[in-house]
C-alpha cells in the first residue's frame, strides 16, 4: 500500500512538476512582455512630452535672442550710439513701445549707457507699455548683468539666470519668472555705449509646460531647485533661500541618477523618471540674414554648457501600478486555472498509469507463478519420467525375467511331458492291457497333448513377448503344409459330425520361399479352434492368390478358416485377438485352453508380413483369414503325375469336397465325372 503510495506520488510529481515549471516560465515570459508593454508606451509618452518641453524652451529662447538681435540693430538707435539728441531718443522710446505692445512678454526693454546710467527704459505693467519718465531712470551701474553685459565683445550677449523679478530689495508679487538677456552696444569705431538689456518675463513659458503636461513636467536648475515644480511653493526655492525645495533633497535616488546620467529613464520606488538635459544658449539659433555679424554667447560667463535646465517627467507609481497589477492578476489568474487543469490532468494520467502499473505489475506475478508452477511441474514430471523410466527398466527386467522364467520352464515342462505322452503311446499299443486301464492311458495321453500344447504356447508367446522369435525364409511346399494339416487335423474331427475341408494351393503356388512351420502352426491353430468350437457341420481351410502378378516371383495368398460353428459374438471380437482373452470365460466352459492360441497367431502373421481378420456371426460361425507374401521358389521333385489323360469318378456326399476334388485332378490333367 505504502509502495502504491509513493509510486503514484513520485510519477505525480514526475510530470506535474516539469509541466508546471514550464506553466509558470511561459506566465512569467508573457508577463515581462506585458511589462514591458507597458514600460515601453511609458516612456515613449513621457519622452514625447520631454521633447515638447525641449522643443518650446528653444524656440522660446530663439524669439528672445532674434528679438535683441533686432532692437540692438535698429538704425534709430545706432545713429543715437554716435550722437545722441533728446530727438533720437524719443523716436527709440516710440518704437520700444510699440514693440513692447507687440510682444506683451517684456517686463523692461533697456539702454543702460557706458555710465550705467538708464538712458531709455520701456516698461510693461498690467498689459501697458509706457516709457519710465527722465527723472525716474536709475543707476545700474553695480548691477551684475551691467557688470558682466561690460565684459563682452560685440556679438556677444549675456543671459542671466531664470529667477523672480526683484523691485526694490523685493520679490515683486505676483511672482514675475525673468530672464534677463543683454548684449554690449558698440559704435562702428569701437566706442562703448553700454549695452541693450531685455528682461523677459517666463511665465508664459512656464504655464504652457505646466499645461501642456498637468504638472508632471518639471523645469529644474542644474543646483535641483525647481523652476517649474509638482506645485507652485515647491518652485524658487533658491530665491526663498529654502533649501528643502530640492529635487536632491526630495527625491535623492533619482537626482543623483539624473546628475550622472544627464538623460534617460529611470525608475524608483517613487515612480518612472525620463529626463533630459537642455542647454539654452546651445540652442540658440540666429539667422545671418538678420545680423551683420553673428552673435555668440559669451564664452567667459555664458558658456553654453555651463547653462543648463533639466526637463524631467515623472509619473508616480500610482498612475502606472495598478495597469501593472491589473496584468500581473491576470496573468496570475490564468496560470492559476492553468495548474489547477494541469493538476487534476496529471492526477487522473497518474491514477491510470497506476492502474496499468497495477495490472502489469499483476500479470508479471501471476506469470511468475505460473512460470514457478511449471518449473515445479517440469520438476516433478522430470522427477516422475526418472521414476518411470526406472520402473520401466525394472519392469522390463522382471518382464525379461518373467520371460526367461516361462522358456525354461515350459522347455523343463515340455522334456518330461513328452516322455510321458510317448510312454502312455507304446503303453497303448500293448495288447494286454485292460479296457479300463487302456481308456485310463488314452486319457492321460491326451490331457498330455493339451497340456503340451499350453506349454507350447506359453513357450510361444514369451519368445514373442521377448522378442526372440524369429521367422525363418526356407524353400517349402505348400502341399505339405495342407497335407500334413489335414493328417493332423482329420484325427481330432473323427468323433465329429464335421467335414473338414482343405482346399489345394492354386496352382504355381506350390513352391514357396518361407517359414512353414510357423504357417503350418497359425493354420493348425485356426483350424484346431475352428473344430474346438464347430459341433457339427464344415470347416473350410481354402488358400487363394490375390493380386498376384504373373511375372513377378512375389505372390500374396489369402489363407482363410471358416467353420460353422458357434461364432464370437460382435463386442467380443475387437478384443479376441489379446493374451488370455476367452469368450466364455466362465469356470464351468466346454472348452478347454488357455487363450494364448489367438495372440500367437496374430503376432506370427504379422510377423511375416500379414494381417489377421475375424468375421463372424454368433450362432453361424466364424472365419479367420489373413493374407501373406511369398516369394516363388523353384520346383523341386517329381512333378509329373502318373496318370494322365485319365477319367476319374469322384464320389464325396460332401459337395464342397466334390468340388475340390475335381478341381485338384484338373491340375493334373485328369478329367473327372462325379
Ligand atoms: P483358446 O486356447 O482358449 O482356444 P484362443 O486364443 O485360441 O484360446 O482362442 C481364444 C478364444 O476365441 C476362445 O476361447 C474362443 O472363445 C474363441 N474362438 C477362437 N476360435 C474360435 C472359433 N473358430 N469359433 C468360435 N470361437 C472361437
Amino acid at each position: 500500500m505504502k509502495q502504491k503510495k509513493y509510486f503514484f506520488i513520485k510519477h505525480f510529481l514526475i510530470i506535474f512538476i516539469p509541466i508546471s515549471l514550464f506553466v509558470l516560465g511561459v506566465a512569467y515570459f508573457f508577463f515581462q512582455v506585458q511589462a514591458s508593454q507597458l514600460y515601453g508606451h511609458l516612456k515613449l509618452s513621457s519622452q514625447a512630452s520631454v521633447d515638447a518641453g525641449r522643443t518650446t524652451i528653444s524656440k522660446n529662447f530663439d524669439v528672445i535672442t532674434s528679438d535683441l538681435l533686432f532692437l540692438a540693430n535698429e538704425q534709430e538707435l545706432k545713429k543715437s550710439l554716435d550722437n545722441t539728441t533728446t530727438l533720437s531718443i524719443e523716436n527709440i522710446k516710440k518704437q520700444w513701445t510699440s514693440f513692447s505692445a507687440i510682444k506683451k512678454n517684456y517686463d523692461q526693454i533697456r539702454w543702460i549707457d557706458e555710465a550705467g546710467l538708464e538712458q531709455i527704459r520701456i516698461n510693461y505693467n498690467n498689459g501697458k507699455p509706457y516709457a519710465v519718465a527722465k527723472e525716474n531712470l536709475q543707476s545700474k551701474i553695480s548691477r551684475d548683468y551691467f557688470i558682466k553685459t561690460q565684459q563682452l565683445t560685440k556679438g556677444e550677449f549675456y543671459i542671466s539666470r531664470l529667477d523672480l523679478n526683484v523691485e526694490y530689495g523685493k520679490i515683486e508679487e505676483p511672482r514675475k519668472p525673468t530672464i534677463r538677456i543683454a548684449t554690449p552696444l558698440i559704435t562702428k569705431e569701437g566706442k562703448r555705449r553700454g549695452a541693450i538689456v531685455l528682461n523677459y518675463a517666463s511665465s508664459d513659458m512656464l504655464e504652457q509646460l505646466r499645461l501642456a503636461n498637468k504638472n508632471h513636467l518639471w523645469l529644474i536648475n542644474k543646483n535641483g531647485f525647481w523652476l517649474l515644480g509638482p506645485s507652485a511653493e515647491d518652485e524658487w526655492g533658491f530665491m526663498f533661500q529654502k533649501q528643502e525645495l530640492n529635487m536632491a533633497h526630495r527625491y535623492p535616488e533619482a537626482w543623483s541618477y539624473l546628475s550622472e546620467k544627464l538623460n534617460g529613464t529611470h525608475e524608483t520606488p517613487e515612480g518612472f523618471w525620463t529626463f533630459n538635459t537642455i542647454y539654452p544658449l546651445h540652442t540658440v539659433k540666429i539667422s545671418k540674414s538678420t545680423l551683420n555679424q553673428q552673435l555668440q554667447p559669451s564664452a567667459l560667463h555664458l558658456h553654453k554648457l555651463k547653462y543648463a535646465w533639466h526637463i524631467v517627467h515623472f509619473t508616480p507609481k500610482n498612475q502606472y501600478r495598478p495597469q501593472l497589477k491589473a496584468k500581473s492578476f491576470q496573468v496570475g489568474t490564468t496560470s492559476c486555472v492553468l495548474l489547477a487543469i494541469l493538476f487534476l490532468g496529471t492526477w487522473k494520467l497518474t491514477h491510470l498509469q497506476q492502474k496499468e502499473a497495477n495490472a502489469l505489475t499483476e500479470a508479471t506475478e501471476t506469470l511468475k507463478l505460473q512460470r514457478e508452477n511449471e518449473h515445479i511441474y517440469a520438476e516433478k514430471m522430470a522427477k516422475q519420467t526418472e521414476e518411470l523410466q526406472a520402473t520401466k527398466i525394472s519392469a522390463e527386467q522382471a518382464n525379461q525375467a518373467k520371460s526367461i522364467f516361462l522358456s525354461t520352464m515350459s522347455h523343463e515342462i515340455r522334456t518330461p511331458l513328452n516322455a510321458i505322452i510317448g510312454f502312455t503311446h507304446l503303453l497303448e499299443k500293448q495288447e494286454s492291457l485292460p479296457n479300463t486301464a487302456a481308456s485310463m492311458v488314452q486319457k492321460i495321453k491326451s490331457s498330455g497333448r493339451v497340456l503340451l500344447g499350453i506349454i507350447n504356447d506359453i513357450l510361444d508367446y514369451s519368445k514373442i513377448e521377448a522378442n526372440h522369435l524369429e521367422i525363418k525364409n526356407e524353400p517349402f511346399q505348400l502341399n505339405d503344409v495342407l497335407d500334413h494339416l489335414a493328417t493332423i487335423m482329420s484325427s481330432q474331427v473323427n468323433q465329429k459330425p464335421v467335414e473338414l475341408i482343405i482346399t489345394p494351393p492354386p496352382e504355381g503356388t506350390n513352391f514357396l520361399q518361407g517359414d512353414s512351420l510357423r504357417l503350418e502352426q497359425i493354420l493348425m491353430n485356426l483350424t484346431g479352434n475352428a473344430i474346438k468350437y464347430t459341433a457339427w457341420g464344415e470347416i473350410v481351410v481354402g488358400v487363394t492368390s490375390v493380386n498376384s502378378d504373373q511375372n513377378s516371383h512375389r505372390i500374396h495368398l489369402k489363407f482363410s478358416i471358416k467353420d460353422t460353428g458357434i461364432g464370437i459374438p460382435t463386442h467380443k471380437q475387437k478384443n479376441i485377438f489379446e493374451p488370455f482373452t476367452q469368450v466364455d470365460t466362465s469356470s464351468t466352459r466346454n472348452f478347454s485352453g488357455a487363450g494364448l492360441g489367438l495372440t500367437i497367431c496374430r503376432h506370427l502373421v504379422e510377423l511375416m508380413g500379414g494381417q489377421l481378420h475375424l468375421r463372424s456371426t454368433l450362432g453361424q460361425g466364424s472365419e479367420f483369414f489373413f493374407t501373406l507374401p511369398f516369394d516363388l521358389s523353384t520346383p523341386y521333385g517329381n512333378l509329373t503325375a502318373k496318370v494322365t489323360n485319365q477319367y476319374i469318378l469322384v464320389a464325396d456326399d460332401n459337395s464342397t469336397t466334390r468340388d475340390l476334388c475335381t478341381r485338384q485332378f484338373c491340375g493334373y490333367n485328369l478329367s473327372s465325372n462325379r
